[in-house]
């Protein structure tokens, strides 16, 4: 029998994104169940992924993973950041957004940071990690796989956008798999 673990999301792309990896680990995640309504005011990734977590244990009384991640620009001072989800209105809008304002813009190194936390059986928290993955925003969009900021973003090391790569060849770099597979070994040997 898989191991289950709630993910705290409404976000079925992060939960399949998630899952791919968890298989690998002999683990499922499934979503928190009805009542899941997270407010993210924190001030920091960490604290959005606590929050997160927490309400999702509250919903669920089981074993919680919670992630809260964005895209840092570093020419926008971190932004889009923590606002990454609320930076504008669509997926569409925000892709169109960040081009803009990184219009003429020469350094255009950013990362996608994603912070997980952990929370055991009985809330309290287990695990803590933030998943990194550098790279630049590119000035056109390309490729269609992924979500977010993905057809804007060029990971170090390759010449090809998120949003082109498979989503195996995603879940090799990505931040949220970084923090993930970190979170998921200890856990699988503790
Ligand atoms: P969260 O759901 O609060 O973690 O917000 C994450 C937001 O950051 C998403 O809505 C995306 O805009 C952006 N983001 C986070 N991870 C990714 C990714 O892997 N690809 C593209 N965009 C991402």
């Amino acid at each position: 029998m898989m191991k289950e673990i709630v993910f705290a999301t409404g976000n079925l792309g992060k939960l399949k994104e998630v899952n791919d990896i968890a298989k690998d680990y002999g683990i499922k995640f499934i979503l928190p169940g009805e009542g899941f309504n997270p407010v993210e005011d924190g001030d920091t990734f960490e604290e959005n992924s606590l929050k997160k977590a927490k309400e999702a244990y509250r919903v669920s009384k089981k074993m919680t993973l919670a992630d809260d991640s964005g895209l840092c620009v570093k020419a926008l001072n971190g932004a889009p950041g923590l606002y990454s989800a609320r930076y504008a209105g669509s997926q569409n809008e925000k892709i169109e957004k960040i081009l803009k304002e990184l219009e003429g813009i020469a350094d255009r190194t950013a990362k996608f940071v994603c912070c997980m936390t952990l929370l055991d059986d009985d809330g309290e928290i287990q695990d803590v990690y933030i998943g990194e993955c550098q790279g630049e925003i590119t000035t056109q969009r390309a490729g269609s796989n992924g979500f977010g900021f993905d057809p804007v973003f060029k990971p170090n090391g390759y010449n090809i956008t998120m949003a082109e790569l498979s989503e195996d060849e995603k879940n090799k770099i990505s931040h949220r798999s970084i923090a993930l597979r970190h979170i998921l070994s200890k856990l699988i040997s503790s």
